[in-house]
């Protein structure tokens, strides 16, 4: 990723890491921050920010920084005074999660100054940028190239750049660690064992080192992106994963001010201030990433659906390891020669979804199902394969929503869908990933697919009544 020192204050600042320009060389006085972390046993919220006032220098003129080390180090600004506060994120998170995003992006940018910069992917996260444009104060910019985007990604860079006069700070991946893995795997090795590997290579590791120059950091995430692994994210918080400037768990700040918003919203914002769009989002494209790993969605489909889409065909990619599979001596091994087979080549675990209330589809029973245009009673269909995390997640609710729907005049089903079965429901019953879940209406063949990631009752319920 890289920063970008912009701005409509016409400011420019040194950074521990990254160059900000400026469109003025109007000197600004403002304040470094830095923080650590109480000395806790665990990793908590609470951050001790030993804050320093001083006197920033101004760059001069707007130049493209080239480098990763800290420019900080050869510009010393003088110290004024010193006092150390105590930051408690969580009650921060709590203050401001009424706050607007222009709100929280204000208070991050004046709470982190040069030691915060936004991550961004080229997609609709331009929104991110015209907030802190919108501040006023200097921000920084930085974007993950990971040598596989689109080339509208490449233009839309550009564009943000001219439009915003900044300077993106560009992360690559380390060239020797891409050309090991290309060497030993070809250029497309994802397809074959997995995109975490490549993505390792060329997001994960530049990612990392762009944040051990920070002290914060800046996203786009929302929590209506996915319910499953988002719906609880807070507008600002102590980074749980990566590791800022002063290194250790807790040494790095999260910022999300974007966290409460629909994605209808944001694409509001983004028109109503004539904000630039990258163009492939007028190709059906929602989410953005490398090239080969991302695909326009159709309308109703999820936008992860447009993610890594081949990769549920792997059982280990859903969370399938050997010590899942109980060998047993004899029996025909599936195809990854990972275990025994169930009768319909996949591997065979324990299948999940087990319930009096639920019925179990055979071939024949959804090939009739899905043949009929006058059914007795509408049916719900979870098509699944017992070791997919995903299923795994969803099997309580599913089975919780079978025991209400007894007796309600809507069958509950399900169809285990991987193995040999599964050319088939992706040819025939619409199955992109596990798990895919249809309703057949009573008086019509044509099955509809359940469109969200929302997989407790309560959506269900919404959607079946909606439809039966
Ligand atoms: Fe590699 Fe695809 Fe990940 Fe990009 S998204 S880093 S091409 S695996």
């Amino acid at each position: 990723m890289a920063l970008a020192v912009t701005s409509s204050s016409s400011k420019a600042i040194f950074g521990s890491g990254f160059l900000l320009s400026s469109s003025s060389s109007e000197p600004k006085v403002s304040q470094i921050g830095s923080f650590r972390l109480l000395e806790r046993p665990q990793m908590a919220p609470t951050i001790a920010s030993k804050r320093r006032s001083s006197v920033k220098p101004v760059n001069a003129e707007p130049k493209r920084n080239d480098s990763l080390v800290p420019l900080a180090a050869t510009v010393v600004a003088p110290e004024v005074e010193e006092k150390v506060e105590v930051e408690d994120f969580e009650q921060l998170a709590k203050d401001l999660e009424d706050a607007s995003p222009l709100e929280i992006m204000d208070k991050a940018l004046e709470k982190f100054g040069n030691d915060i910069a936004i991550a961004f992917s080229g997609a609709e996260d331009v929104a991110l940028i015209e907030y802190a444009h919108l501040t006023g104060r200097p921000y920084r910019v930085f974007s993950l190239d990971t040598g596989r985007l689109n080339p509208e990604t490449y233009h839309f860079f550009d564009t943000v750049e001219k439009h915003y006069g900044i300077h993106m700070e560009y992360m690559f991946p380390d060239s020797v660690e891409v050309q090991a893995l290309v060497r030993s795997k070809g250029l497309f090795s994802f397809y074959e064992d997995g995109h975490q590997e490549c993505c390792r290579v060329r997001k994960v590791r530049p990612l990392r080192r762009a944040l051990k120059g920070l002290r914060a950091w800046i996203t786009g995430q929302r929590k209506d992106q996915s319910p499953g692994t988002r719906s609880e994210i807070p507008v600002v918080q102590v980074d749980p994963v990566f590791e800022g400037l002063d290194g250790g768990t807790g040494s790095l700040v999260k910022w999300n001010p974007v966290a409460n918003v629909q994605g209808g919203d944001i694409w509001n914002f983004l028109r109503a201030m004539n904000v630039p769009v990258n163009s492939l989002h007028s190709k059906g494209y929602i989410s953005i990433g490398c090239e080969p790993c991302t695909r326009p969605v159709l309308p109703g489909q999820h936008e992860r659906e447009g993610r890594w889409w081949w990769e549920d065909a792997k059982a280990k990619e859903c969370g399938l390891h050997k010590g899942n599979i109980k060998q047993e001596d004899g029996k025909q091994l599936n195809g990854n020669g990972n275990g025994p087979a169930h009768s319909n080549g996949a591997p065979a675990v324990a299948d999940i979804f087990n319930s009096q209330n639920l019925v179990t589809l055979t071939r024949t029973g959804i090939e009739n199902l899905s043949r009929l245009d006058n059914r007795q009673e509408p049916w719900l269909v979870v098509l699944y394969a017992p070791w997919c995390q995903f299923c795994q997640a969803m099997e309580g609710s599913y089975i919780e929503l079978a025991d209400k729907l007894a007796g309600s005049g809507v069958k509950v089903g399900k169809f285990r869908a991987d193995g040999e079965e599964k050319e088939y429901a992706k040819r025939e019953l619409q199955l992109g990933s596990f798990p895919t879940i249809l309703f057949y209406p009573k008086h019509s063949s044509k099955a509809i697919k359940y469109p969200s990631e929302k997989r407790d009752v309560d959506s269900f319920m919404a959607f079946v009544n909606a439809l039966r």
